[in-house]
C-alpha cells in the first residue's frame, strides 16, 4: 500500500514536473477485465480505460509524476492519446495528470462541482490541510450536472452523478455492453474509505450511491473500485453491508450521548479493523469520519 497518497493528493501545492520519468514511483499494472475495457493500478486511484477503434478514453488520471508511466501503458494499448479524460471527483490522486493530458490534447470533462472545487483553494478540517486551486490548464472544460453519455468503441460509457457521497462532485461510470462499472471513491476495495465531509460528502450519500450501482451490476459485472482490486457484485454488496453496519453502531453511540473519545474506547467496529484499517484510513479515522457524519448537519441532498 502506498502510504499517504491522498494526504499528498491533498497536499500537492505545486504541480510535479513530468518530463521525465520519475523512478521513485511504483511501476503500472495493466489488467484487462473486459474486450477492450481495462483497469490500470499505479499510484494514486485506479483508472479505468477503453480503447478500441474509436481511440482511448480514460477515467481519472492519477498524479501528474505518473503521467509518462500511464502513457507508456496506454501506448500499448493504442496509439494515441487519450481523446477524453473524465474525472470521478476532484481529489488530487484522480485528476493531478489532467494538465499534462490536456497538453496531449485530452479533452477533460467532470461534474460541476469538480472544476468548482479544483478552480478555487480547499480547506480540509479532517487533515488541517488546505489544498491550493489547481493550474487553468488542469481544469475540467467539459462539466455536467446529472450525467454524460460517451459514444464510443462500440459501447455506451455513462457518467452517473451521485450527490453528497465521497465529495459533492462524484461520478461512477457504467461501460453498458461491456458490463463493467467504475466506481470512483464511493468505493474502496479490501480497507476502509475515505469519506470527504469536507467536500460535501456523506455515509448516507455513499451507501445511496452503492445502491444505484447494485441496481445495475449482475454476477458478472466487473467492478474496478476508486482504490484496491476489481471486485463484483458481492463485494459491492458486502462494503455496503459493512458500510451501514459501521455507521449505525456509531450513530447508536451517538444517540446515547458518547463523546468521541468514548467512542474510539469502545472500538465499535473492532470487528472490521484487523480487515480493512489501512495507513491512510486507520480504525481511528474512520471512526471519526461516522462520528462526525453523525453528529453534523449535512447539505440536503
Ligand atoms: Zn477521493
Amino acid at each position: 500500500m502506498k502510504a499517504g497518497f491522498l494526504i499528498a493528493a491533498l497536499a500537492a501545492a505545486t504541480p510535479i514536473a513530468s518530463s521525465a520519468q520519475d523512478a521513485t514511483q511504483p511501476e503500472i499494472r495493466a489488467e484487462q477485465v473486459a474486450p477492450g475495457v481495462h483497469v490500470l493500478y499505479g499510484s494514486g486511484g485506479n483508472i479505468g480505460v477503453s480503447a478500441g477503434p474509436d481511440g482511448v478514453f480514460l477515467i481519472d488520471d492519477q498524479y501528474a509524476v505518473m503521467t509518462p508511466k500511464i502513457s507508456e501503458a496506454l501506448a500499448k494499448l493504442a496509439p494515441e492519446p487519450p481523446r477524453f479524460v473524465l474525472n470521478t471527483h476532484w481529489h488530487g490522486d484522480h485528476t493531478g495528470g489532467n494538465e499534462n493530458l490536456a497538453a496531449k490534447g485530452s479533452l477533460i470533462v467532470a461534474h460541476d462541482n469538480v472544476r468548482r472545487r479544483m478552480s478555487a483553494d480547499q480547506f480540509s478540517r479532517f487533515f488541517d490541510r488546505t489544498t491550493p486551486a489547481s493550474p487553468g490548464k488542469a481544469l475540467p472544460v467539459v462539466t455536467f450536472n446529472d450525467g454524460v453519455s460517451f459514444f464510443l468503441n462500440g459501447d455506451e460509457i455513462r457518467g452517473a452523478h451521485v450527490a453528497h457521497a465521497h465529495t459533492d462532485g462524484d461520478v461512477f461510470i457504467q461501460f453498458r455492453s461491456a458490463n463493467v462499472l467504475h466506481t470512483g471513491d464511493l468505493v474502496f476495495a479490501g480497507r476502509y474509505p475515505f469519506i470527504d465531509l469536507d467536500s460535501g460528502g456523506s455515509v448516507d450519500g455513499v451507501i445511496a450511491a452503492v445502491d444505484r450501482m447494485l441496481a445495475l451490476a449482475d454476477d458478472s459485472t466487473r467492478i474496478i473500485p476508486g482504490h484496491g482490486d476489481v471486485t463484483d457484485k458481492a463485494g459491492l454488496a458486502a462494503y455496503r453491508e459493512m458500510l451501514a453496519t459501521a455507521s449505525g453502531r456509531v450513530r447508536e453511540l451517538v444517540k446515547a450521548g458518547k463523546s468521541i473519545e468514548e467512542v474510539l474506547a469502545a472500538q465499535p467496529n473492532a470487528d472490521y479493523d484487523e480487515r480493512l484499517s489501512w495507513d491512510f484510513i486507520t480504525s481511528e479515522r474512520f471512526a471519526r469520519i461516522l462520528y462526525r457524519d453523525a453528529t453534523e448537519s449535512h447539505p440536503v441532498r
